[in-house]
């Protein structure tokens, strides 16, 4: 186990305490291997949640960063999904709304496979600069025609030639265990400029919270944020926040800052009081969803029942392993052809495609984010199966 952290890496403040616990999980919920006893092997450790009375953040005290290695294969990309693709499309259309790239310099911060600098560049004409250790270069068709670079390591304003007039960091800042580094960090690659536009991406902890979401807590997120102390994190690095709010079905805060003119705070962020009665309540309520869902999938397994999964990705590795459930889930679907034919960390089981489903129609479905519900009840319709859907 890590060595624990007693005071808040956001704020610094040792007003922090334990809200959730897990002996181990899979250090990467991402990855996929490539034999079912080599992801049933996967390093596992502890996870332990502690929520910060001063500034509303949640972090993984006992998180170690050499654990999860991003420079590997990472499947995070959900570019393969229809709604997350609208999605992007209209949140590079909303910051060329409010900012003119043209011709300008776009840093993004933890760019994946580079999907989103793309579609801004092509709205915005902007001059994009990519940083992530996970890039793949061959699996970004098209980016040639673009001004887009790419520096394959992990974000480092030593290594950032230019300053940048614009930074994007779209679900990076979760994965960061020194927030508040972080932060000076992005300051040192803004060196000293005020007219420069900063847009995140980063989900939100305080429906999951709220409603015991488990599935939403894995081992790469060593970092969780509410409206609140999202803002607050900014505001003590000295930047205003201008605009706040969430999106995605209430997912993902999505947050413009810019550095600090005295702008005073929004509305939203005052939400400090509320999220502390979230978080005191939380272990009773995330015990009673794991509690649920357990009884749901153990029951239909009980009557024979075939329970598919349909999403591989980091939420099906959560839902699985931090209940232990294991043959009890006959199959894992997903639609990401890169995930197909491999194995989730964890339990082992095998990724299949939504065509699999055909040979082997099953009974319930249980769908991991429940924006795709509709998209895929749509795609089991037409593959003429009707099981009971239902989402987390
Ligand atoms: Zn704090």
């Amino acid at each position: 186990m890590g060595e624990e952290l007693h005071k808040c890496p956001a704020c610094g403040s040792g007003a922090v305490a334990e809200i959730y616990r897990l002996d181990a999980i899979p250090v990467q919920s991402c990855i996929l291997l490539d034999s079912a006893e080599e992801a049933r092997d996967f390093p596992r450790r502890p996870l332990l949640l502690k929520f910060c009375d001063d500034c509303g953040f949640v972090f993984n005290a006992v998180f170690e960063l050499e654990q999860v290695d991003y420079a590997s294969t990472t499947e995070e990309s959900q570019h393969f999904s229809g709604t997350f693709n609208r999605f992007a499309k209209e949140l590079a259309s909303e910051v060329a709304s409010l900012y003119d790239l043209k011709g300008k310099k776009t840093l993004e911060i933890g760019c994946g496979k580079g999907e989103f600098l793309q579609e801004l560049a092509e709205q915005t004409g902007t001059l994009g600069l990519g940083v992530d250790p996970g890039f793949i270069p061959e699996r970004l068709p098209g980016a040639d025609g673009h001004e887009i670079r790419f520096q394959r390591e992990y974000f480092d304003p030593e290594t950032i030639a230019e300053t940048p007039d614009f930074v994007v960091c779209r679900h990076t800042l979760e994965h960061i265990p020194a927030v508040g580094q972080f932060m000076d960090d992005i300051a040192t690659a803004i060196d000293g400029r005020t007219d420069v536009g900063i847009f995140f991406e980063t989900p939100d902890v305080r429906r999951v919270l709220d409603e015991g979401a488990f599935w939403d807590i894995y081992y790469e997120h060593c970092s969780y944020f509410t409206l609140g102390s999202h803002a607050r994190l900014f505001r003590r690095a000295g930047m205003d926040v201008t605009k706040l709010y969430l999106a995605y079905d209430d997912q993902y805060i999505i947050q413009y800052a810019e550095p600090s003119t005295g702008r005073p705070p929004l509305p939203e962020e005052d939400d400090l009081d509320a999220v502390r009665a979230l978080a005191k309540s939380f272990p009773a309520k995330v015990a009673e969803i794991r509690a649920y869902w357990t009884d749901f999938v153990r029951s239909r397994h009980a009557e024979g029942k075939r329970v598919a999964i349909w999403g591989g990705g980091s939420k099906g590795v959560s839902f699985l392993t931090t209940n232990g459930l294991g043959e009890e889930v006959a199959q894992v679907i997903d639609i990401n052809p890169f995930k197909q034919g491999r194995y989730l960390p964890g339990t082992g089981h095998l990724v299949s495609g939504p065509d699999s489903l055909k040979e082997t129609p099953p009974d319930t479905v249980i769908v991991m984010n429940p924006i795709y519900l509709n998209e895929i009840g749509a795609d089991l319709a037409k593959m003429g199966l009707t099981p009971e859907l239902v989402a987390v």
